[in-house]
């Protein structure tokens, strides 16, 4: 199938040719660009700001895997099965347990370096969900930091890979029968490659990252608008489990208008004995779970909100005082600074914490080798949906499974290339040329999004949330993707093509969350408070049709 729609822009006014072309370099593009040049192919790294600006250098907590003596993958897989509340592919969460400790020993070969005691064991703690001590930590809390510092080194040191920064990919290019044969991007910078140009690719792969700027706080930076999920709705690939964003409860509160990336409060907090309370210093979560406050971070997440809303509060506090200085200092610097620079010591105050956009569990649709259903497009990392984290993503299971399966697609391509299999694709232009334009929104439908998004579609959804908030969206396009709006569209460039991108994912995943009507995981309905088994235990599917409509279809069963 053609890409049907594109998002406007001028015709590409240069074009270069690669082997493989990786859009992001996170945790997943980075190792995806690191293996298959191993393989022998050609790389090139494209990425919107500059290499370590995605969600990975921000992850704090750690990385999960059955590293620890006594643990096992198969305990792994049952923590995450439930987590996933019903929703999770058993073969995915098997490939994802089983590979996940030889990648991350793969991961320090490379050149992280991860927290370890004196005798030279690997630091390991615990997080919402597992039942184990099984996250490997780096820098205390800066696990993302230091990882993302390693593959940066690696992939500047190996010539083999082109890196472009500054670099916005615009929309997939496929040849005449449909297969992934390259993109369209916008260089800004200065220089040859200035403006919007093409690259020609045997394969195509996607890792960019999540979508939590489509609500107002969320955790993600600025670069994570969801661009990779729009282009695979409009190349036609479908994306799925989009209703499924998960809240992270501990988010600092910095006041009712705090708008943007906000500062995390990791769940290692919590793991190291943190307690959440209230403003008169009892703890809720007892009672609640037998984790109490380490149950799932969805029950977390509820339970915080609820109280909020019991108390009439805008936040509840979590309270590590007991950890005393030299605790705070050693283990977790980065949120001790953070929280200081906001005015709030953890040492001698509780810290006020409200749940906030996180991560996105579902994504593009995958396969185990990362394959897309559009041919040679490839999706790796919080843009994809392999199927692992189901209705809630466990904590520290998604660098893993950036890792795990950045490396099986980049097997699955060095295979391909061996067989032949790999072949050099003619673009059709004329096809390229033939996508309808997509209207592109003012800049300021970025907040306008965000607000719509954060009141209905937020951590509380009812039929009536999700409605308003459809209208409200619908608006901002003039009706719907088809139509260029009756007023004159915005010009493209960068925030315009953000804000379009963040248009389309926030309607997909409000048309999945409203058909989806029961509470699951991280989607809670309030008005179907219960779990749904008979009707609702599969995916809806969501594809963006070539006259312009998002349908969300349940998967047969
Ligand atoms: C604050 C925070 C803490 C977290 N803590 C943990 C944790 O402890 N453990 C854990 O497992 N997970 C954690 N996560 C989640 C985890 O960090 C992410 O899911 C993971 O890093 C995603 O990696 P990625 O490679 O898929 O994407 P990212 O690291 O987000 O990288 C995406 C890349 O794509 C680029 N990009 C996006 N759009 C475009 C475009 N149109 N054109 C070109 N480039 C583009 C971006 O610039 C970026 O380089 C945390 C997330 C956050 C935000």
């Amino acid at each position: 199938m053609p890409v049907t729609h594109r998002l406007t822009a001028p015709a590409p006014g240069w074009t270069t040719a690669t082997d493989v072309v990786v859009v992001g370099s996170g945790v997943a593009g980075l190792t995806v660009a690191l293996n298959a040049r191993r393989a022998g192919l050609r790389v090139m790294v494209v990425t919107k700001a500059m290499l370590d600006d995605g969600s990975t250098r921000w992850a704090q907590g750690g990385i999960a895997a059955a590293l620890g003596e006594g643990d096992t993958p198969e305990q792994h897989l049952d923590d995450t099965l439930v987590a996933g509340a019903g929703l999770c592919d058993e073969d995915a969460v098997r490939t994802l347990v089983t590979e996940g400790p030889d990648a991350v020993r793969r991961l320090i070969a490379t050149g992280a370096a991860f927290d370890r005691d004196a005798a030279g064991e690997i630091l390991l703690t615990r997080e919402g969900g597992h039942h184990r001590r099984r996250i490997a930590h780096a820098g205390g809390d800066a696990t993302g930091a230091e990882i993302s510092r390693a593959l940066v080194s690696a992939v500047r040191s190996d010539p083999g890979i082109e890196l472009i920064e500054h670099a916005l990919v615009l929309d997939l290019l496929t040849d005449a029968d449909g297969n992934a044969a390259g993109l369209t991007l916008h260089v800004m910078g200065e220089g040859q490659r200035d403006g919007v140009g093409a690259i020609r690719a045997r394969a195509v792969v996607l890792a960019t990252g999540g979508m939590g700027q489509v609500f107002s706080a969320t955790t993600n930076p600025a670069v994570s608008t969801g661009d990779g999920v729009a282009l695979a709705l409009r190349a036609g690939a479908e994306v799925t489990d989009l209703e499924f964003v998960q809240f992270h409860p501990t988010v600092l509160w910095l006041g009712p208008d705090a708008e943007g990336q906000q500062p995390l409060v990791s769940e290692a907090v919590r793991g190291e004995g943190a307690h959440l309370v209230d403003a008169g210093g009892t703890r809720f979560m007892l009672g609640q779970h037998e984790l109490a406050e380490l149950a799932p971070r969805d029950i977390v997440a509820k339970a915080i909100t609820r109280q909020m809303q019991l108390q009439g509060a805008e936040h509840m506090y979590l309270d590590g005082r007991h950890f005393g200085a030299e605790m705070w200092e050693r283990r977790f610097p980065t949120i001790l600074a953070s929280c200081r620079a906001h005015g709030i010591d953890p040492v001698t105050e509780p810290i006020p914490v409200a749940p906030a956009a996180h991560y996105a569990s579902g994504g593009i649709r995958t396969d185990l080798s990362g394959r897309t259903t559009v041919p040679g497009l490839y999706a790796c990392g919080e843009v994809a949906c392999t199927g692992v984290h189901g209705a809630n993503r466990l904590a520290s299971n998604s660098l893993l499974e950036g890792l795990v399966f950045a490396e099986r697609i980049a097997d699955d391509l060095a295979a391909r290339h061996r067989a032949g299999d790999l072949p050099e694709r003619a673009v059709d232009v004329a096809a390229a040329r033939a996508a309808r334009p997509v209207p592109l929104p003012a800049p300021e439908a970025r907040a306008e999004i965000q607000r719509l998004m954060s009141r209905g579609a937020g951590v509380l959804r009812s039929a009536a949330s999700m409605a308003d908030t459809a209208a409200g969206l619908a608006l901002l396009t003039g009706t719907a993707y088809t139509h260029v709006a009756e007023e004159k569209p915005a010009d493209p460039r960068v925030e315009t093509w953000e804000a379009a991108n963040l248009l389309l994912v926030a309607a997909a995943l409000v048309a999945a969350a409203a058909q989806r009507d029961e509470t699951r995981g991280c989607h809670w309905r309030e008005d179907f408070p219960e779990r749904d088994d008979a009707r609702w235990q599969r995916h809806l599917i969501t594809t963006l049709t070539a006259s312009g409509d998002l349908v969300s279809t349940p998967e047969e069963q």
